[in-house]
């Protein structure tokens, strides 16, 4: 879709945010063709994805949760894709590049959105050139609000937060340590926690493998002036002993876990942080970002090419929002395991009784920590029902536990992964349109293909003889959206096509579908 984005800053990324990149964003970064690119941008490819619990880096270890299916570039079962780190730090450009390079992206830096207005259907955006001042008028069928938490957007929509926003006070040190492997003993890792006698103080993440770092300093303390911080002080105490460093910058920035009232007024929608703030425990924040969009996207141009309806809008809300809120309740839920932590004062205290201590603490992070660590459920679990545009099909809803994924092709799940030959995901047929898929002897779909053409929709066929698909799918026919999403299922077509079509594209639906076969 041809756009227009407005950034106030010129481009640059002057601190470390988000690292962790989820399996589902990696299939969204495949779907663009560029997934190989950010594997590269990221962590070395042999680099460990575990994370450590210890008292200092040359203190005590308590626990070691190994992530074996996160990083480097063999498949795994449920994904063509694994699990990446790439810091937002390398990400941005590379996404910054590839939206230029798709010709469609019109991006301009050190430009500020100032209001909107709307005008014979259309939305009039003015903006203003940070350099010299100058303001002009920007005229758009679409707007998304895609500015971060302090959306002016939201707020001129009238939306309000839903939450609470301030969970915790926190600041975070990025650093330069070359070297930083011979100053202590304990090993490569992804992320180093650092557990004192009053629980976690401090989390440290790896950002490029080699001498990139960011300390993340958590407490209750506001820090009025993140400049006069006592780094020295923190670098020492992660390390047990005084190094050498570099501080590129600090910045303070508090834990909220937030949801706005409403996505969406016409044409105009939230998205990102500007409709969802959660703690980065887990990291969900833009991994739920990136599936707004991936979900905003086909819809709006589905409208904008004239097939699409009202509904897809309308969906988008129903769907992103509730996904929203379980990733919320899932980081908020983890920030609570942190801040539960058993306090223990003989910690680091050698002999008995400081065994015991970690010995208690060891077994609390084992219980509690794996899950916030291993994330394949919430990545890839998330199921859109209910949802207006998809069919029910009378079965029960999958399971979602955050920590594993169960492949299913439930309406409203994303349709699972299956090698088809020649290195081609199934996942690789979604993205340009609807795919109908035909497993073992189904019946013909040209009632189907008619009704689609019909609507002037795309819709591409395929057929699998492999039973195995089959049963993976549940179904002799599944109809899936642009999005990767299963709309539909069944084991033969509805009586009445052109009311499914209708229902899946968002057009209103005014005769009943007809299922001829339920699960
Ligand atoms: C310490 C930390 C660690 C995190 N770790 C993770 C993680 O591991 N994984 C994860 O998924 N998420 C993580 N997150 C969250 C993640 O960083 C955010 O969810 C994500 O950056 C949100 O992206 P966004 O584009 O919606 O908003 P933002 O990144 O806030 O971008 C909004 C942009 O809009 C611009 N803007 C705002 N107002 C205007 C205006 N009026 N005119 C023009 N431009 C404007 C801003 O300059 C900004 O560049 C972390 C966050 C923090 C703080």
């Amino acid at each position: 879709v041809p756009h227009v984005l407005v950034e106030q800053n010129d481009g640059s990324v002057d601190h470390p945010r988000a690292n962790t990149l989820n399996v589902r964003s990696m299939e969204i970064f495949r779907r663009w063709g560029i997934a190989d690119e950010v594997r590269l941008a990221g962590m070395p490819e042999d680099y460990p994805h575990c994370a450590l619990y210890i008292t200092d880096l040359n203190g005590y270890e308590l626990a070691n949760v190994s992530r074996p299916h996160h990083g480097g570039t063999r498949p795994t079962m449920h994904s063509p894709e694994r699990p990446q780190r790439c810091n937002q730090y390398w990400l941005d450009p590379v996404l910054r590049r590839n939206a230029i390079a798709s010709g469609v992206s019109d991006i301009r830096h050190c430009t500020s959105f100032e209001h909107f207005d709307e005008r014979d259907g259309k939305i009039v955006s003015r903006v203003r050139d940070t350099k010299s001042g100058a303001e002009y008028e920007i005229e758009s069928e679409y707007l998304v609000a895609c500015c971060g938490g302090r959306s002016s957007i939201r707020k001129s929509l009238g939306f309000q937060w839903i939450g609470e926003p301030t969970l915790e006070y926190n600041v975070n040190i990025f650093l330069r340590i070359p070297d930083f492997w011979k100053y202590h003993n304990k090993g490569k890792a992804s992320l180093h926690f650092f557990i004192g006698p009053d629980g976690l103080w401090a989390t440290l993440a790896h950002l490029d493998g080699r001498e990139y770092l960011r300390l993340t300093v958590h407490g209750h303390q506001y820090y009025a002036d993140p400049e006069s911080i006592d780094v020295e002080g923190f670098v020492t105490r992660m390390l047990g002993r005084s190094i050498p460093f570099q501080v590129i910058s600090t910045r303070r920035w508090i834990a909220r876990d937030l949801i706005a009232d409403r996505y969406r007024r016409g044409k105009i929608f939230l998205a990102g942080d500007a409709a969802h703030q959660n703690t980065p425990h887990g990291g969900f924040g833009l991994n739920t970002g990136l599936g707004d969009v991936l979900d905003l996207g086909w819809k709006i141009a589905a409208n904008l090419d004239g097939w699409g309806g009202e509904g897809l809008l309308q969906a988008y809300e129903a769907e992103r929002r509730a996904v929203a809120k379980r990733n919320l309740a899932q980081a908020l839920a983890h920030l609570k395991v942190d801040q539960s932590m058993p306090r223990e004062p003989n910690l680091l205290e050698p002999g008995e009784r400081g065994d015991q201590a970690r010995e208690r603490l060891s077994s609390f992070i084992k219980e509690h920590k794996p899950r916030m660590l291993i994330s394949d459920g919430i990545a890839l679990g998330y199921c859109y029902d209910p949802s207006p545009i998809c069919v029910s099909d009378g079965s029960a809803l999958p399971p979602d536990d955050p920590m594993s994924y169960s492949p299913n092709a439930h309406p409203g799940s994303r349709a699972p992964h299956a090698w088809i030959g020649d290195n081609r995901s199934m996942l690789d047929l979604f993205g340009r349109g609807f795919v109908i898929l035909k497993f073992g002897n189904a019946t013909s779909t040209s009632a189907l293909e008619k009704a689609f053409a019909g609507r002037r929709a795309p819709l591409e066929t395929y057929e699998f003889a492999d039973p195995i698909l089959a049963t993976l799918y549940g179904a002799a026919l599944v109809l899936v959206r642009p999005d990767g999403h299963v709309a539909w299922r069944g084991h033969e077509l509805p009586e009445n096509c052109g009311a499914l079509v209708d229902k899946v594209v968002g057009v209103e639906v005014r005769k009943p579908i007809g299922v001829k076969v339920d699960e």
